[in-house]
């Protein structure tokens, strides 16, 4: 099962009222791209039905709405229309942006390229722009994009950005070297879509440790921290992925929510504990992905 992940007011804050200043629940997960997962993963050990599609899809879902987000933020979904069919059906509406050259469009059986997709709340915010990227890595056109969306909260008129991303994958100095030149131009592209003077939440999955160079170049260009070390006395979680692949075992931290000091983190999701992933690791029948979703609440000062 996959409960006992509640919200943990970790500063001690429960405002209820909503007096002073906007608030919303932001959530991002790696998804596992299905045609990824079937043909390209190499994962060990999965439970039976793991991956059966029919099934995961609708545990994707709920593990989505048990949280009760007001930002969607995924990255490896090749199953957009059903997931903007089922979110635009309870309210959400969605943008996505696929990936130039899928890996998922190599696999027998797909269902077209993956990308970055990013849903909100409609009765709580208006989209006033989104727009998307293709990352640059030295001025060249790389396989990752980057989703940057502008919305107002109804409530208070207060603007608020929101950008997701999915790094370069895989471990090796060139590869460290090409996530922090896709960082840069995340950056670069963030602050041309006014991010940086405004409430900015940059989330996804950057592929890299806390202590790759992306990271710091993201925080430093764009003055942004991470939430869950922000509320963890400096700490990010200790993974946010869990996998077996091959004879290695992968448990580490690569996905992040960061936010700029025009916006407050209240509180953050608290992570499944060992026990919780199980002895076979991720995906399973209790956790959709390999990876595991992470979210905050976010507050706007007036
Ligand atoms: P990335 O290197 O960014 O990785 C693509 C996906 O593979 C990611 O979603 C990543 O997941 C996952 N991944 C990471 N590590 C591994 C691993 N060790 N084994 C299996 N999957 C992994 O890919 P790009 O988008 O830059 O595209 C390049 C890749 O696409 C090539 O590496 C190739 O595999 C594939 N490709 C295949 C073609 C073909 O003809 N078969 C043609 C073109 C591309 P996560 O982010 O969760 O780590
Ligand atoms: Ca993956």
């Amino acid at each position: 099962s996959m409960q006992s992940l509640s919200y943990d007011t970790v500063n001690g804050s429960t405002n209820a009222a909503c007096n002073d200043g906007g608030r919303f629940r932001v959530l991002t997960w790696n998804i596992l791209a299905q045609a990824l997962a079937v043909g390209h993963d190499n994962f060990v050990g999965l439970p039976d039905g793991t991956l059966n599609w029919t099934a995961r899809r609708l545990r994707i879902l709920h593990e989505i709405l048990l949280y009760d987000p007001d930002v969607i933020c995924l990255q490896e979904v090749d199953h957009y229309n059903f997931l903007n069919a089922c979110l635009t059906a309870i309210g959400y509406r969605g943008v996505f942006c696929s990936k130039p050259d899928s890996p998922c469009i190599y696999v027998v059986n797909n269902n077209g390229p993956d990308g970055c997709a990013l849903f909100y709340r409609n009765n709580k915010f208006d989209l006033i722009s989104a727009s998307s990227r293709i990352l640059e890595i030295w001025r060249v056109q790389s396989n990752q994009v980057c989703i940057f969306a502008t919305l107002r909260l109804k409530e208070t008129g207060q603007q608020v950005c929101v950008a997701t991303t999915h790094l370069k994958a895989r471990q090796g100095a060139l590869l460290s070297t090409m996530r922090n030149e896709q960082g840069k131009d995340v950056a670069n592209y963030v602050a041309a879509c006014g991010g940086s003077s405004k409430p900015l939440v940059l989330c996804g999955d950057f592929n890299a440790v806390p202590t790759e160079p992306v990271i710091e170049t993201v925080k430093s260009r764009l003055f942004v921290e991470s939430a869950y070390a922000k509320l963890f006395g400096g700490e990010e979680p200790p993974y946010t992925t869990w996998k077996v692949r091959g004879d290695a075992e992968y448990c580490h931290t690569i996905d992040y929510i960061f936010h700029n000091s025009f916006c407050d983190i209240e509180s953050v999701l608290m992570l499944p504990t060992e026990e919780q992933v199980g002895p076979s690791r991720l995906p399973n029948l209790g956790y959709a992905s390999d990876h595991i979703a992470i979210a905050c609440d976010v507050k706007v000062p007036l």
